[in-house]
């Protein structure tokens, strides 16, 4: 997969819920490169605490990387960075498989019971609690209806049908 699609796509997102949009920056101005914290908050206009707290997150994530040099002159240590984008591929992977995961509990949950609900506050019940209260709302005492939830299962699989061809694809990259 190339490096460039992967940051375009999942990637961006995955990166922004780490670091914030200031992070997406970072990583758009790194791309495949390897520069220095302040190569980095020069390219970016951010402050160089802010882009080493960046990347840091990054390396908590496995996202980043770094050596380092000592400076002959000063003697301190320079760290140059780059990022791992084959480990991201592995998050975005990681992360769809999770989502698929919930999805399929969800629609097992959806498939496994019918629901019922009162119009009063649209709140639901499963069958089992609806039947605890003899099938009347307890804020109105109404009578609950049965939810028609075939549109949510309809949806439920045909996301998990795209999330999963999306999957097979990607990892066969
Ligand atoms: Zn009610």
């Amino acid at each position: 997969m190339e490096g460039d699609d992967l940051l375009e796509s999942s990637g961006i997102a995955i990166i922004r819920g780490i670091t914030g949009e200031k992070g997406v920056i970072v990583v758009r101005a790194m791309g495949k490169e390897e520069l220095t914290d302040e190569e980095l908050a020069e390219r970016t206009n951010l402050k160089v605490n802010i882009v080493r707290s960046i990347l840091y997150k990054l390396h908590d994530h496995g996202l980043a990387t770094y050596r380092r040099e000592r400076d002959k002159k000063t003697g301190w240590y320079i760290y140059y960075w780059r990022l791992t984008i084959d480990r991201l591929k592995d998050v975005i992977l990681q992360r769809k498989r999770l989502v698929i995961k919930n999805l399929k509990e969800r629609l097992e949950y959806e498939l496994g019971s019918k629901f019922f609900f009162c119009p009063c506050n649209g709140k639901r019940y499963t069958y089992e609690e609806a039947l605890e209260h003899n099938f009347s709302c307890p804020d109105c005492s109404g009578v609950m209806l049965e939810i028609d939830n075939s549109r949510i299962i309809e949806a439920l699989k045909s996301q998990i049908e795209k999330l999963e061809k999306e999957l097979s694809s990607e990892e066969n990259q």
